[in-house]
């Protein structure tokens, strides 16, 4: 028999183990739904490993909360965003420097148009598939969202790399791409930009062919040369805009970047401007690399040895082994730089080049910070063992989103007619990744924890959700 003073601890036990039970049936009505989700969009996206691992790292959280915000699941807002509002594939043809007949495929996804006309990169990369593009422009919806300006979302590109091609075979690339290209974008349409392999001097050849075949000058590009309606700061703006946001992090826990050890991965537009922003905040980059291996300075890459870089990836479009040639330090032929021992850590090449072993390496290596400037370039593996272990993770559609701010500003100014100063548009690109750090404590805040996963993904979500129940069932 139980007496009156042993009701009390009897009441808890049961108040738990009750809590409990329907801690665990709410969870298996999430998965569930989870589940049977990801199983459909599974059989309608076969073989589109990318793209089918990004719709899963959104479900797990946009699914719970449309279970708590019945209006969005009753209107199927994320059966809707999982499909393409159109797909455009076409053929490039193209001839080599000694007459070769050359044959690409190129690609346009416009995802989502709730918000704004589709805005996103096109890629020139061999590996580029349609999986790929779909991934990316997915991201790119709620990325573009969170940015507060009225972007919807797109990505395209196509299988032809520029590695290894003459300027005049590139143009010549360039220029039967924007061809068919041009029919379906337009400064109100769909407004492209760069990404892996599409820098100054690709967009400079499309927005020349553009120009000629529309016969307007518009903003149908951003990333545009100065000279020619591009925005200062353009360029810097995914690589600065990254590590404001890891600024953000660190600032609520009281830590700042001075005299932090950081490694990047990558060498290209987003890695050597996340490099400069970490130097001039006082941070030490010990280590970034290419796709053939990592150079590890431990006395620091300082702001000349990032000119050298910069010169060398740009204009020579040489390789980074060549940096010990130059430099003391060493070269990690082969190998990725997480193996280096840092406190922060900035993946800014591409997509899943940071797996569950080079979390765990992180992880045990002391990093208190992972920021993404690439888009998806932690494996779902990896980003559950940075929450498992307290690592602060910021996932890409949140601390990249500064490169597609500026280009909204870009598109702004061609709007106008105007040019605003560097400062004025840094400011604007600091506000913006202030904002959106805010955005993620406002919907990720977990207990004493930020999940920034789940907070970016809500907060991009509802923006667009709620502009498409207001649109109707378009
Ligand atoms: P770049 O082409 O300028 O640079 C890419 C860098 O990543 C190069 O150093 C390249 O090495 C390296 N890289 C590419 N593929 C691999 C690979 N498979 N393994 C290892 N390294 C690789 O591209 P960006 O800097 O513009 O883009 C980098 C990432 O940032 C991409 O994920 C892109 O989607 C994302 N991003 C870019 C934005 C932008 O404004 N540019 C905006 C938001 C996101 P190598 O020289 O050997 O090719």
């Amino acid at each position: 028999m139980i007496k009156g003073n042993q009701l009390v601890p009897f009441f808890y036990t049961f108040a738990e183990s009750f809590l409990t039970l329907i801690q665990i049936l709410f969870m298996s009505k999430h998965q569930s739904e989870i589940n049977a989700f990801l199983k459909k969009v599974e059989e309608r996206n076969s073989g589109e490993p990318e793209f089918l691992q990004a719709v899963r790292e959104v479900a797990e959280s946009i699914i719970p909360f449309t279970l708590e915000n019945p209006q969005y699941r009753d209107a199927r807002i994320l059966e809707r965003m999982v499909e393409p509002e159109r797909v455009v594939m076409f053929r490039v043809p193209w001839l080599s420097d000694n007459g070769e007949f050359m044959i690409n495929r190129g690609f346009r996804v416009q995802m989502n148009s709730a918000i704004g006309p589709y805005k996103g990169g096109l890629r020139f990369r061999d590996t580029v598939n349609l999986g790929i593009l779909k991934f990316l422009a997915f991201e790119q919806v709620f990325k573009n969202s969170l940015t507060s300006l009225p972007m919807g979302g797109g990505k395209g590109g196509s299988d032809f790399d520029p590695k290894g091609k003459s300027d005049l075979e590139v143009m010549r690339f360039c220029q039967s791409f924007m061809t068919e290209l041009f029919r379906h974008i337009g400064p109100d349409v769909d407004i492209p930009a760069g990404d892996i392999g599409v820098g100054a001097r690709e967009v400079g050849f499309l927005f020349g062919q553009y120009k000629r075949l529309s016969n307007e000058f518009s903003g149908v590009l951003t990333g545009k040369g100065v000279q020619y309606g591009g925005s200062l700061i353009r360029p810097e703006a995914t690589g600065y805009g990254c590590v404001y946001f890891v600024k953000e992090m660190l600032g609520v826990r009281k830590m700042a970047i001075k005299g932090k050890k950081t490694v990047i991965s990558g060498s290209g537009n987003v890695a050597q401007f996340a490099a400069e922003k970490i130097i001039q905040l006082g941070g030490k980059v010990i280590a970034m690399s290419d796709s053939d291996g990592t150079i590890y300075d431990p006395a620091g890459i300082d702001d000349r040895k990032l000119d050298w870089i910069m010169d060398l990836k740009n204009n020579k479009r040489g390789r980074l082994a060549e940096y010990v040639k130059r430099y003391k330090a060493d070269y990690l032929d082969g190998v990725k730089p997480w193996e280096v021992k840092c406190d922060i850590a900035l993946p800014c090449a591409t997509q899943n080049e940071l797996d569950a072993k080079d979390a765990q390496k992180l992880v045990e290596n002391g990093c208190i910070a992972v920021a993404e400037g690439a888009n998806m370039p932690c494996t779902h593996d990896a980003v559950e063992l940075f929450h498992k272990h307290d690592v602060m993770f910021a996932p890409g559609k949140a601390s990249n989103a500064g490169g597609v701010a500026v280009s909204g500003l870009e598109m702004s100014q061609n709007s106008l007619r105007l040019s605003w100063s560097r400062e004025e548009v840094d400011l604007r690109l600091h506000d913006i990744m202030k904002n959106i750090h805010a955005t993620c404590i406002r919907y990720g805040k977990e207990n004493d924890s930020i999940n920034y996963v789940k907070g970016a993904n809500i907060g991009g979500f509802i923006k667009v959700a709620d502009a498409m129940i207001a649109q109707g069932h378009v």
